[in-house]
């Protein structure tokens, strides 16, 4: 989508087969209302796209000069707009250019009520992915505290690395309930393939001291 934005912003329109092919000609408007196509025209200006944007309820879209470029128009209306109706913007006016360029090559195309009910659910699910992830976020859990041992405990931690699934190494530490380090131990054991394995060894070294 970001493409079709700056492709927009730059004016550039995907034009008819005579256009493209040298001949001179006014493209007019793929929708039927008999005027002139710019990209200004074909996103937001279209009087046939009129009840269309009225249904998005984004402010400054029934508000243009047809003669702006469509960059000037958009540099009016971003500061009238918050980020959800930047969204719904960025996803209706990328909806009706597909449709629009559905139309100029004649194939088969939805109705303008379709491409709204389309990016409105699309928008839907959106909010939808970004408040479950903020959820998601929310309830994550707090990270993990070494506590100390109660007294008169002592406490082992053992870790085990395994580098290409032959070369291992494993490491102990005991402490008391005051956190001292009572004994430590790190050595390398080699041909060892299961990591799991590693760590019993390690707790068994722990437990021996
Ligand atoms: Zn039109």
């Amino acid at each position: 989508m970001p493409d079709k934005v700056w492709r927009a912003c730059r004016e550039v329109l995907p034009k008819s087969g005579l256009s493209k092919r040298g001949v001179d000609v006014v493209d007019e408007c793929p929708l039927g209302c008999s005027e002139e196509e710019s990209v200004l025209h074909a996103l937001v200006g279209c009087p046939l796209l009129r009840e269309f944007w009225n249904k998005t309820v984004i402010p400054f879209t029934d508000q243009f000069d047809p003669k702006l470029p469509f960059i000037e128009w958009l540099n009016c209306a971003l500061p009238e707009w918050d980020a959800e109706m930047l969204n719904l913007f960025a996803v209706c006016a990328y909806n009706l250019w597909h449709h629009r360029n559905e139309i100029r090559v004649d194939s088969r195309t939805m109705s303008l009520d379709q491409v709204w009910e389309k990016s409105s659910s699309l928008i839907k699910e959106l909010k939808l992915i970004l408040t479950s992830s903020s959820e998601a976020l929310r309830v994550q859990r707090p990270p993990v505290r070494w506590i100390l041992p109660p007294h008169p405990f002592y406490k082992l931690n053992v870790d085990a690395s395994l580098q290409q699934g032959i070369k291992g190494g494993v490491g102990c530490v005991v402490r008391d309930c005051s956190g001292r380090v009572l004994a430590a131990l790190a050595k390398r054991i080699d041909h060892v393939h299961d990591v799991e394995l590693l760590e019993a060894t390690a707790a068994q070294d722990g437990f021996s001291f």
